[in-house]
């Protein structure tokens, strides 16, 4: 998979660069083609600016490493039907000439006329992967290894697909470094695509004495470890840059290897920049009479808490830890804070005996007086066993009305359904 970083490419900075690279880098280039300078540069300048618009907005630029271009909603080749064209008629004044600007996500086109890219440099393309990481994982720090498959020179033939080097032409795809396929895209719906020719590795040539390990296409799939290091806080959708480790290709410098952060979701802690948050259960008598508890870290490490009585604890009641959230990244010694939620457990049905009752209504405070109803009318209602999901789903199936009317389990009595 290819990975969106025109942006960075047209910054000319790397794509793990820091705040402060990007910003030197548009300024610097703002200044070269800067219209006032370079009239015959306007676009570029406004490309210039519309890349460094993105890169130097966080969110924006972390939406852009996500999704590309495209946006979070736009798919595959979901470009080009209305609003980004739009937009980028709206950014570059009055779209790229001709009608239907159709801008070439691939890189090798253009904006539909003299839109001038600057020419590609021979570096091969990067590959993006996910990155698989618990919390644990960005919590502890880790040292991890990657299998990875790519093409690297030929090792028999040095990349030269033969012993001399002697080309002709490719019979697979008649020299056009392409094929046709065809793919059914569903209800007899046949689409035509071009597909690089596997043959020639779709450079339209073959080695006239081929190479037998490489049967001419100059380079092999090899298996390669790369050793990959999580450092200490690190977020979801960071990028891990791996210099150089992409496909290997004669005479092309090979692209990078990014690995893209993706955090699991944790079963008990939830992460927010540097802090995280978990919940725990007390039970009503702890929550009235305090509690000690050990909360297992993510370094597995025991945190003790104490709650001495005197302070009621409430269901969804949040206390604050400080300096045991998650390190920061780039200075691990520096933490979050870890929050602490809390859910009060109350005792099953059968401790509600009619002595125990009584005890407690004895030292609970006093019920509120029954209310004077201020209504005309009053209904008696039960209250029924429920599950929020089934909340909004009346009326969805024909007989639930009925179901619901003819009911009459679990009544309580006295219970006002009143409407205010
Ligand atoms: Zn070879
Ligand atoms: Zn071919």
């Amino acid at each position: 998979m290819a990975v969106e970083a025109k942006y960075y490419e047209i910054l000319e900075v790397e794509v793990d660069a820091e705040d402060h690279e990007i910003k030197k880098a548009y300024r610097k280039l703002a200044m070269k083609y800067h219209p006032d300078k370079n009239p015959e540069e306007g676009d570029r300048f406004k490309e210039i600016s519309h890349a460094y618009e993105i890169l130097s907005d966080p969110e924006k630029r972390a939406q852009y490493d996500r999704y590309g271009e495209d946006g979070p909603g736009g798919g595959a080749g979901g470009f080009g039907e209305g609003g980004l064209d739009d937009l980028f008629a709206n950014l570059f004044g009055g779209g790229g000439g001709g009608g239907g600007a159709h801008f070439d996500f691939g890189g090798m086109g253009g904006m539909g006329g003299g839109y001038g890219m600057p020419p590609r440099s021979r570096k091969g393309e990067s590959m993006k992967y996910p990155l698989q990481v618990t919390l644990e994982d960005l919590y502890n720090g880790k040292r991890t290894k990657l299998a990875l498959e790519k093409n690297v020179i030929c090792s028999n033939c040095s990349g030269k697909g033969g012993k001399t080097g002697a080309v002709k032409k490719c019979g697979g795809c008649q020299g056009r470094g392409f094929q046709v396929a065809m793919r059914q895209i569903g209800m007899g719906m046949i689409q035509q695509m071009q597909v690089p020719c596997g043959d020639c590795n779709a450079t339209g040539e073959i080695a006239k004495d081929r190479c037998k390990k490489c049967k001419g296409k100059k380079v092999t799939v090899e298996k390669k470890y790369l050793e990959v290091f999580v450092e200490k806080g690190m977020s979801d959708g960071q990028k891990i840059v791996m210099k150089g480790e992409g496909d290997q290709e004669p005479g092309v410098e090979p692209g990078d290897v990014i690995l893209v952060v993706n955090l699991k979701q944790h079963p008990i802690f939830e992460r927010k920049s540097n802090d995280i948050i978990c919940n725990l259960t007390i039970t009503l008598t702890e929550a009235l009479c305090g509690f000690e508890k050990v909360i297992t870290h993510l370094d597995g490490r025991g945190i003790r808490v104490f709650h001495p009585a005197g302070s009621v604890i409430k269901p969804g009641m949040v206390k604050r830890i400080p300096h045991e959230g998650m390190p920061i990244y780039k200075r691990p010694d520096d933490r979050g804070d870890l929050y602490v939620k809390f859910d009060v457990e109350f005792p099953k049905d059968k401790f509600t005996t009619p002595e125990n009752l009584k005890l407690l209504e004895s030292i609970l405070p006093a019920r509120p007086a029954p209310a004077v109803s201020k209504h005309e009318i009053v209904d008696d209602c039960s209250l029924l066993m429920a599950d929020i999901d089934s909340f909004g789903s009346t009326g969805n199936s024909k007989n639930a009305y009925e179901e619901d009317n003819d009911s009459d389990e679990e009544e309580t009595t006295g219970t006002q359904c009143a409407q205010q």
